[in-house]
């Protein structure tokens, strides 16, 4: 009895000082090898009309291909063909809004994204700024949108990043690399069907791979950790092992890669990711690189901080023989150096979780420094 009062009194006192995050999930997904062909039936009951048309943009990987046939366009729809070379950018995402509120009279009746985290962003983003006023660069941050976003897919054809389960979708803007995070930025519906995985380049499918392997391992070894995040973020990193150091059928291990892909995303949702990400971004920011490949970068640099995580990441690199590029920071002025070195240490929430709340005690720009220039 006395017990009992105490543990109520205890959850009473910790009950008024604790916040916990109440964060959307996607509300629907169907998963299975060819669940692509329901797309059609999917959308039917969001149309609203023949003049409000679905609008598919779709990595431009896939123009030409027979792939495009299966994309069941009706009335008015209109598929956008994007390259994802190029990291997604605010203006990208306006533009794209002006140009579909320029060819049809209606609002869509939804937006479908289908491709890599690039098009799976600019869907979210697309789908946001077309009910939301301004531009895009206005909502990069934490909860600044006002109004729902329009219906919208995500239909991955690559693995790892999860952002098909995420509530940011990362945006470069003109004055920063920061997410639209928000409770309408979450799909509506995703499909995941790994078969749509199946032409994707060894050395991508190692990259955006390593996005969710090295999520599991920032957010299992951060200081934000709870049950929650571990309970997904095992199960990531355990299918991440399966998938890059046994010899799994190819088939299998698509199949295990997306269902990684997205454990890993809802491990960070209630988490945070770490080191190798803060820095990653200072490289992307300067330079351009890709997400995927610029935390292969940093990663293999940390093993101070993560030291089985490097470890494990050392025998994958080996295992498929994946040469990572050299010399990327080599003619860098010190200026770059800085420029890097400020974005990387603005993401505070990534320092914290990564160090705990005295971060700024256990790192500093010269550390940064020496990381940077091994790369
Ligand atoms: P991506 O979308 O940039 O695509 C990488 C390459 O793979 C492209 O060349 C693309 O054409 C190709 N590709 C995709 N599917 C293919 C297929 N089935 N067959 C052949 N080629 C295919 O890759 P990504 O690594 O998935 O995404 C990176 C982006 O995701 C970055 O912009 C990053 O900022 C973002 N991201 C977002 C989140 C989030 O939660 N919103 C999380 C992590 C990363
Ligand atoms: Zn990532």
């Amino acid at each position: 009895m006395e017990v009992n009062k105490e543990f109520e009194i205890q959850q009473k006192s910790q009950g008024q000082k604790m916040r916990y995050r109440n964060f959307p999930m996607v509300p629907r997904v169907v998963y299975g090898n060819g669940s692509f062909c329901q797309l059609g039936d999917i959308l039917m009951p969001q149309r609203k009309n023949s003049d409000a048309p679905c609008v598919f943009l779709v990595d431009d990987v896939f123009e030409g291909t027979s792939f495009v046939g299966r994309i069941p366009v009706i009335f008015s729809d209109q598929i956008i063909f994007i390259s994802a070379d190029e990291e997604p950018k605010t203006d990208q995402v306006d533009a794209l809004v002006a140009k579909i509120k320029q060819d049809f009279s209606e609002l869509p009746s939804g937006i479908i994204g289908i491709g890599g985290g690039t098009l799976l962003d600019l869907a979210k983003a697309v789908a946001i700024m077309l009910t939301n006023k301004g531009n895009a660069s206005e909502y990069q941050g934490w909860d600044l949108v006002q109004r729902p976003s329009v219906y919208h897919v995500g239909i991955p054809t690559i693995s790892g990043t999860g952002a098909e389960v995420s509530r940011t979708t990362v945006l470069l803007g003109p004055e920063k690399k920061l997410g639209i995070n928000s409770d309408f930025t979450v799909f509506d519906q995703v499909i995941l069907d790994p078969e749509l995985t199946r032409g994707v380049e060894k050395e991508q499918w190692f990259f955006t791979g390593m996005d969710c392997y090295i999520h599991c391992i920032e957010s299992l070894n951060g200081t934000y950790l709870n049950a929650f995040s571990q309970s997904y973020g095992e199960k990531a990193l355990e299918l991440c092992k399966e998938v890059y150091l046994k010899d799994l059928p190819a088939s299998i291990a698509r199949e295990k890669l997306m269902m990684a892909s997205w454990h890993g995303g809802m491990s960070i949702a209630y988490s945070q990711v770490g080191v190798a990400h803060a820095m990653s971004y200072g490289l992307s920011y300067l330079l351009g690189v890709k997400h995927g490949v610029g935390n292969c970068l940093v990663f293999q640099h940390l093993a101070e901080f993560y030291p089985e995580g490097v470890a494990l990441f050392q025998q994958m690199i080996e295992k498929h023989a994946i040469d990572l590029p050299q010399g990327v920071c080599k003619n860098l002025s010190d200026s770059d150096f800085e420029t890097m070195i400020s974005v990387s240490l603005g993401m505070e929430p990534l320092w914290e979780n990564a160090l705990g709340k005295d971060w700024y005690n256990k790192i500093n720009p010269e550390k940064l420094r020496t990381i940077y220039e091994k790369i």
